[in-house]
């Protein structure tokens, strides 16, 4: 798996102060998508051992506390992505069990298949769905258009 950027203090996707990968790769094509450079899987950079641990790393920082990690794209739950990315949640909720979890997808949640369900019990915050831009609407928080949900599975 690739990734596009990492921010390790991060105050814009997710509630709190957060680590935020963006990931490469995603194959929804929504019209208006913001990050258009992300569809590739090819760009950006590996997301190598390195690199998981400096966010490990940095979620535990105590200089500048994190509520937790964000992942994002691109698509984490496209399944060429998932496959790196589930053992990585699992290994953030063992090392980092007070962090929280956000995951942006433009699957709904009801289209996951049995492997992208795996991730679910990993993660605290799910928004799903495609971009739409006819639902564009700017006072939504945390989604972009109307059509997504934001499914808060721990509180
Ligand atoms: S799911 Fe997100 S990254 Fe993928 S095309 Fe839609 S808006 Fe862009």
């Amino acid at each position: 798996m690739n990734y596009l950027q990492y921010y390790p203090v991060d105050i814009v996707n997710g509630e709190g102060t957060r680590c935020t990968l963006f990931v490469s790769g995603c194959t929804h094509a929504c019209r208006g998508c913001y990050n258009q450079k992300s569809w590739s899987f090819s760009a950006g950079v590996l997301f190598d051992e390195m690199m998981e641990q400096q966010i490990i790393k940095d979620l535990k920082d105590t200089r500048i506390k994190r509520q937790g990690l964000t992942l994002t794209g691109g698509d984490p739950l496209h399944p060429r992505n998932l496959v790196v990315l589930l053992p990585f949640v699992k290994r953030v909720k063992q090392e980092c069990p007070d962090k929280d979890i956000w995951v942006w997808t433009g699957y709904q949640l009801g289209e996951l298949d049995n492997f992208q369900q795996q991730i679910l019990p990993y993660i605290d915050v799910l928004v799903d769905g495609k971009f739409e831009q006819e639902k564009v609407d700017p006072n939504l928080v945390w989604r972009g258009s109307a059509n997504q949900v934001i499914y808060r599975f721990k509180v």
